[in-house]
């Protein structure tokens, strides 16, 4: 194929792009976003897959076998954790307007410039290489496709097309990465543009993968027999020598980070985000994608190797060869659009990821933290100059990088060492969003530890051909053997990548820990570990707390934000805070919100260290209150746990309420209780009297009575005496027992005794009624208890009357019974009566409780039952009967249903064997 349409080609798809961009731009601007959907955003992640996956897989598939998966199963394994993860890095990012992974980091660590700068620089020296290895691989796509390989590795640079691509690439990363200076440093043409061409890498990798797999081979079936037959594949579908668990796990760690804070990354999933629900859809979509497009690397990879092994080419270039050699002419420009847009994605994404570290963490730091320079430079169109510069001075880099030494490596080894590089960061942000003592001693340490090993274990053996001995490998520095940079210490169970993730990690995390642990934090930083660690705690309360104690005059304000975002937008915020200005009563000094916004909108454009500077740098500030934030911090703290406080105690004043509501009834109705019992005891006072006084009035007044009648009536009156001399005593007794002078006379008892005389007493009734009693005693002769004879006889033939008197006539046998359970004699009362309704079951024992029911019954029976005196209730029977047992230490409890009989239980403790010295008591 010609070069020239390549070139052409590649022109036209970067215009494509840019008309994508421009209309995402134009609809975001009028309120129709893009972006604003999980679609996009998961498309925008796969920034992620560069030419490295599009090339590079394949590759290193052929190379290594399945080991090429590690850099997918590490995002898939750790994408569920982004909803705790990345959504916390999210909120923070959002509350304080960071913009990337170096200001992150440097924010997190009380806003240390050092930091700040650090970062930026180990992400430069890991991503420049990486970003020259996508030029490499355009380059070399071009070169292949239009049959001349090598060729442009050896031209001169300006008749290098790829020269030429870099600086189309150039030019187009400037036009959609700093058009305007946001606050929010968000691009919504350039993300809507990435999640395009995501698409069309995807789109571009199956049709392939379906090419060779379907079109030149049987189905995946026959490429994996087939490849099974030669022995050097045979070797890569197993796991096989070389591929350690320890290496998969190194290579998985590292992949994990770097999904999550190599800047390209870091920009679209943090900064570009719209909205945290976006993670809901990408946790699972983003992990499909990888899926997907690595569905026909292994298929491609045994393929090419099958069919192309007789070429030279290395196994990179498979992707384009195949349909190249089966004369597949638009599946191969496909195919390298495939590839490039892989590349330029990647390019475009990074490029402005890194500019944007570089002015805000270095520059500007640089330039604000001089006055002089200050009032020269420091202007928005500065910072986006800046930003411009610097993405042409990156890209010239890994053009340059590409031309000098990138011919050495493949693509992969360059990407992986990147890879490593930021996950040098894992332990300052892990640590930094969960652990508030982690602090900038402890960060610095461990970055510092982190890289330096990094560098020497990863990048110096790069070099090593070229520029170093290779003894230093072999012999290791000096011939120590056990400084080799990729055995360190006699560690060669590892291959080098995962050899060198895992010193580097090893040194970076003691250094961190130790670090944080063996110096003090300061204020500011333990303020950001907590605004840190505690995000989703206090987010709320942050938007609406303020801290600063400082003078500034509004006019300074206004002018710091005219120079930066231009005179309207500078008016809308003063308007926005500062209302007065609008109405005639001006107040010349700004309120602590306005200084807040101020700080927060410049930071989102120069970063946070240089906003604070620039902002202290116009107020006349009492120090930054450090104490008083906290205070603000703690005080909001202190109003969610008043409210919880508040909240439990009207629960439990609720309670209290309705305890004593429901206590107010019981005593209502207890109260009604007395009344009926006081109209009962007088009704049943009064009969007896009424009967007593007509008797004797009649015997009195007839001298010359029968005297068979006389004696009758004589008879009847001492009856009725009985009965209300019985009525009296019962209360009588209620009361001595309720007011504790009761006394009782115990002695020694064995109950069956008791319950023998009992059913003496009460037989005639129930033989009145055809009821039959039966007896069962379970327990032996020594099996007493102490007790009061005259009390305890009077509680059994209170239950065994009560049980003949609420039964109907001739209704089943009483049964009593008596044996042992647990230390207690327990004697039971069941018969087949009436029974009691579960509401009534408790009140049966107060004082004066008489269920409606009987009352009707008794009403009844009392005409007919003349000579049942004992029976006559008074509703005093079961609550003295309680009361007796109370006394005895003992429980009475019922079981009953209405209409089927009751069963009154009685538990008395069994007296000690042989303590006859006590019974004489
Ligand atoms: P009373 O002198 O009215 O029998 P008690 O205190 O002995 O008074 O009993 C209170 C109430 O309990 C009785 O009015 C009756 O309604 C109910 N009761 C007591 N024992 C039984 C029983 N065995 N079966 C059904 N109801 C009973």
């Amino acid at each position: 194929m010609n070069s020239l349409i390549l070139l052409f080609v590649s022109a036209g798809y970067l215009c494509l792009l840019f008309v994508i961009a421009d209309i995402a731009e134009r609809r975001s601007r009028t309120g129709r976003s893009l972006v604003n959907n999980p679609y996009i955003y998961s498309l925008s992640l796969a920034v992620y897959c560069t030419a490295w996956t599009f090339y590079g897989s394949v590759g290193r598939a052929a190379e290594h076998g399945v080991q090429f998966l590690t850099v997918y199963i590490g995002p898939t394994l750790t994408a569920p954790l982004w909803w705790i993860i990345l959504r916390k890095i999210i909120r923070i990012c959002k509350q304080q307007r960071i913009t990337n992974i170096a200001d992150f980091i440097s924010a997190r660590y009380g806003k240390s410039r050092g930091l700040g700068v650090f970062v930026t620089v180990l992400c430069l020296v890991g991503i420049i290489p990486y970003i020259s290895i996508q030029i490499k691989a355009i380059s070399g796509s071009l070169s292949l496709l239009s049959g001349s390989p090598d060729a442009y590795d050896r031209s001169f640079f300006l008749t290098d097309p790829a020269f030429y691509t870099t600086l189309l690439l150039g030019i187009f990363t400037i036009l959609f990465g700093t058009r305007t200076l946001e606050a929010t440093e968000r691009h919504e043409g350039m993300v809507t543009a990435i999640a395009f061409e995501s698409l069309v890498k995807l789109v571009a990798f199956v049709a392939l993968g379906v090419f060779v797999t379907f079109g030149l081979f049987d189905g995946p079936a026959s490429i994996f027999s087939k490849a099974i037959q030669l022995p050097a594949l045979k070797e890569q579908l197993t796991f096989g020598p070389g591929h350690t668990t320890g290496d998969w796990f190194w290579n998985c760690l590292m992949s994990m980070a770097a999904v999550l804070f190599l800047p390209r990354q870091f920009q679209v999933a943090v900064v570009e985000n719209v909205d945290e629900r976006h993670l809901d859809r990408a946790i699972w979509l983003f992990p499909l994608y990888l899926f997907v497009i690595n569905l026909f690397v292994l298929p491609l990879a045994f393929g090419g190797h099958i069919l192309l092994a007789d070429l030279p080419i290395h196994a990179d270039s498979y992707v384009l060869m195949l349909p190249v050699q089966y004369g597949q002419k638009g599946l191969a420009l496909l195919a390298y659009i495939g590839g490039f847009s892989a590349a330029t994605g990647m390019i475009i994404v990074e490029t402005i990821a890194l500019s944007v570290m570089v002015s805000n963490n270095v520059v500007m730091p640089l330039v604000i933290g001089r006055p002089s320079w200050q009032s020269r430079v420091g202007t928005g169109s500065f910072v986006i100059n800046t930003r411009r510069i610097t993405i042409l001075v990156f890209l010239l880099m890994a053009y340059v990088y590409y031309r000098a030494v990138s011919h050495h490596f493949s693509l992969v080894s360059v990407g992986l060492i990147s890879f490593a590089a930021v996950a040098q960061f894992l332990p300052a942000v892990i640590g930094g969003l969960f652990w508030k003592g982690g602090n900038l001693p402890g960060a610095r340490l461990g970055l510092w530890a982190g890289s330096l090993v990094w560098f020497y274990t990863l990048v110096l053996p790069t070099l090593v051909p070229a520029l170093l001995p290779a003894e230093l490998l072999t012999d290791g520095p000096l011939g120590i053997g056990w400084l080799r940079p990729q055995n360190l210490f006699g560690l060669n169970t590892l291959e080098p990548i995962a050899h060198g993730m895992f010193w580097s990690l090893l040194a970076n995390l003691i250094g961190y820990l130790w670090g944080s642990a063996n110096w003090p934090q300061s204020s500011i930083e333990y303020n950001q570990a907590i605004l840190f660690v505690d995000i989703f705690k206090l987010s709320r309360a942050l938007d609406n707390s303020v801290v600063w104690r400082g003078k500034v005059l509004i006019a300074d304000l206004r002018s710091l934000l005219t120079t930066f975002f231009g005179p309207e937008r500078a008016n809308r915020a003063i308007l926005r805070y500062a209302p007065d200005e609008s109405s005639g009563q001006k107040s010349l000094y700004a309120d602590a919100q306005l200084v807040t916004y101020t700080e927060r909108v410049l930071a989102g454009a120069i970063g946070t260290a240089s906003a604070r500077t620039l902002v202290a740098s116009v107020a006349k500030e009492e120090p930054i209150l450090v104490d008083e934030m906290i205070r603000i911090l703690k005080s909001s703290q202190e109003l969610i746990l008043v409210n919880k406080e508040l909240k439990r105690k009207s629960a439990e004043l609720e309670r209290t309420t309705r305890q004593l509501s429901e206590a107010n009834e019981r005593l209502k109705a207890a109260d009604m209780h007395k009344d009926d019992f006081l109209s009962t005891v007088t009704h049943e006072i009064r009969t007896p009297i009424t009967s007593i006084r007509a008797l004797t009035e009649i015997v009195h007044d007839t001298p010359d009575m029968d005297p068979d009648a006389r004696q009758h009536f004589l008879g009847t009156v001492i009856k009725e005496s009985e009965r209300l001399t019985r009525l009296i005593n019962q209360v009588l007794d209620l009361e001595r027992i309720e007011s504790g002078r009761y006394q009782l006379s115990t002695e020694r008892l064995y109950l069956p005794e008791l319950v023998t005389e009992a059913v003496d007493v009460v037989g005639p009734l129930a033989t009145e009624k055809a009821i039959p009693i039966r007896v069962a005693n379970h327990t032996e002769p020594s099996d007493s208890v102490w007790g009061d004879r005259d009390r305890l006889m009077e509680v059994i033939v209170n239950l065994l009357s009560n049980a003949i008197k609420y039964s109907d006539r001739a209704a089943g046998p009483i049964t009593i019974t008596t044996h042992t359970d647990a230390g207690a004699l327990v004697l039971t009362v069941q018969d087949k009566g009436i029974g009691i309704d579960l509401a009534h079951q408790e009140l049966i024992f107060e004082k004066f409780y008489q269920t409606h029911a009987v009352r009707q019954t008794e009403k009844g029976s009392s005409r007919s039952a003349k000579s049942g005196r004992v029976l006559k209730s008074s509703g005093l029977g079961l609550a003295i009967t309680r009361r007796i047992i109370h006394l005895h230490r003992g429980t009475i409890t019922l079981e009953s249903k209405l209409g089927e009989g009751s069963c009154f239980t009685v538990r008395l403790p069994l007296a000690p064997e042989g303590a006859v010295a006590y019974e004489k008591q």
